[in-house]
């Protein structure tokens, strides 16, 4: 097996050469994983590729999938399920010979050969795989015209780094979402719309703070220069008090939104948006107790939903608004009053980010509020996110303006932006003036590079 965990993404048409290339290249190092390889008639190859990619990489061992995976849509969850075990992603990209494909594919018999338009419908979605897909490393596979194979490293040619810090770096992926910084805003800052790694941590606490920005990071982009931190030293869940923890490990299909775990005296627990789903760190969030309910604030968070509601048994939770992000939520929230939806949990309906945007209150003490407010470090205020509003800055105001007297909590808790506790009457007031600001926004376009974090 490979010295280090990794899954190998073989990226090319059927016919490439991908099944011979991991019997002369990979086997004995790699496991393999192919949809081709499970009975004709299986039913959820995909849910049962997942299932054995986690299983070889919960046991330490490299794997290799052979499947045409062309685009995102395959690679991503693969990419996701290595590095929520700590493991890297390298694609083996195939460039594309259709020509070739087509004729090696003519030649095979049973059911190793597909239709034609198999193949050409492959090659419309066949796309080069990139280190900005969050691949660790890329390799290009060609055939070296005697009867093996020419391995050439792509990775460098498209991932650069910024400069080192006693070991520590960002790479290229970095999307300025914020996330890491909000762990450890010592020690690192943001440049030219990125993040940078300020100065090395002087003690064991800045070690762990550090620790916790890479395993939130929704792009891996922390890194140490030996190539991973250190998974002993991954915090989450993580608690902020004794109430709520926040999940970490968040993903780059919530557009790197915070997840959360609300606590119930019940000793129960509700999920709050969704960290990278994982198996692997779903059972470390029930550690604290079954979770009954997984909380979607709004249709950019609903990614992992209903993969988490399923582990847990838990009742999924979206507003009618987003429902088509979610179609099948157990609860559908409707209208725009609040509603009880458990003993000191309320959901108050607040379009405005999104067309079914709401937040969770819990015990006059918590407020999830998704994408609608955050905490700005920038400004030292709440702030609404002004020039990232999916439906309308306007109807927020309206929003805020209906429910603001309704809300009495000490923390906020966002999906972007950063957390902050205050009195409830302090943050009741920083509440009223957001209001009033909001009042006098307008419409603009969308610019994710103007958010004040
Ligand atoms: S969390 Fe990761 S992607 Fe987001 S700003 Fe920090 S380094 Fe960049």
């Amino acid at each position: 097996m490979a010295t280090e965990p990794d899954v190998a993404v073989l990226v090319g048409l059927q016919a490439a050469g991908k099944t011979t290339f991991y019997a002369r290249c990979l086997a004995g190092r790699y496991a393999l994983v192919s949809k081709d390889l499970f009975p004709r008639g299986a039913r959820n190859k995909q849910g049962r590729q997942m299932r054995l990619v986690a299983e070889h990489l919960a046991a330490g061992r490299a794997v290799a999938v052979d499947n045409t995976n062309p685009s995102p849509l395959e690679w991503g969850p693969l990419v996701e399920a290595a590095h929520a075990h700590g493991a890297t992603a390298t694609a083996y990209w195939f460039p594309p010979d259709l020509t070739g494909s087509l004729r090696r594919n003519a030649a095979r018999e049973g059911r190793d050969r597909v239709p034609d338009v198999g193949v050409l419908a492959t090659s419309k979605r066949l796309r080069r795989p990139s280190p900005r897909d969050g691949f660790d490393a890329v390799r290009e596979v060609r055939f070296d015209g005697r009867g093996g194979f020419r391995v050439r490293d792509r990775t460098d040619n498209t991932r650069s780094r910024s400069p080192a810090v006693d070991g520590w770096y960002v790479d290229d992926r970095c999307v300025n979402c914020d996330v890491a910084r909000q762990f450890a805003p010592e020690l690192i800052g943001e440049a030219d719309g990125k993040s940078r790694i300020l100065r090395p941590p002087a003690d064991d606490a800045e070690n762990r703070r550090l620790h916790a920005a890479a395993f939130a990071c929704p792009t891996r982009s922390i890194r140490p220069v030996t190539g991973r931190a250190d998974p002993a030293l991954d915090p989450f869940p993580l608690a902020l008090d004794d109430g709520v923890l926040i999940c970490g490990h968040n993903s780059a299909r919530t557009a790197g939104a915070n997840a959360y775990l609300l606590r119930r005296p019940s000793g129960t627990g509700m999920m709050v948006d969704t960290p990278r789903w994982s198996r692997e760190l779903a059972r470390r969030y029930t550690a604290y107790g079954p979770v009954t309910d997984v909380l979607l604030t709004h249709r950019d968070h609903a990614a992992h939903g209903r993969r988490y509601a399923d582990h847990f048994g838990a009742r999924l939770w979206i507003h009618e608004g987003d429902l088509d992000a979610a179609p099948d939520a157990d609860q559908v929230i409707r209208g725009l009053e609040p509603l009880e939806i458990a003993a000191g949990v309320t959901v108050h309906p607040l379009p405005g980010h999104t067309r079914g945007s709401v937040l969770y209150l819990a015990d006059d003490r918590y407020c999830f509020s998704g994408d609608s407010f955050y905490w700005s470090r920038t400004t030292g205020d709440l702030e609404v996110v002004e020039s990232v509003t999916w439906y309308s800055i306007e109807v927020l105001a309206d929003s805020l303006a209906r429910t603001a007297g309704r809300l009495r909590f000490e923390w906020v808790l966002p999906g972007h932006g950063d957390r902050r506790r205050l009195p409830a009457e302090e943050m009741s007031r920083r509440l009223h003036g957001l209001t009033e600001r909001t009042r006098l926004l307008r419409p603009r376009p969308v610019d994710f590079t103007d958010v004040r974090w």
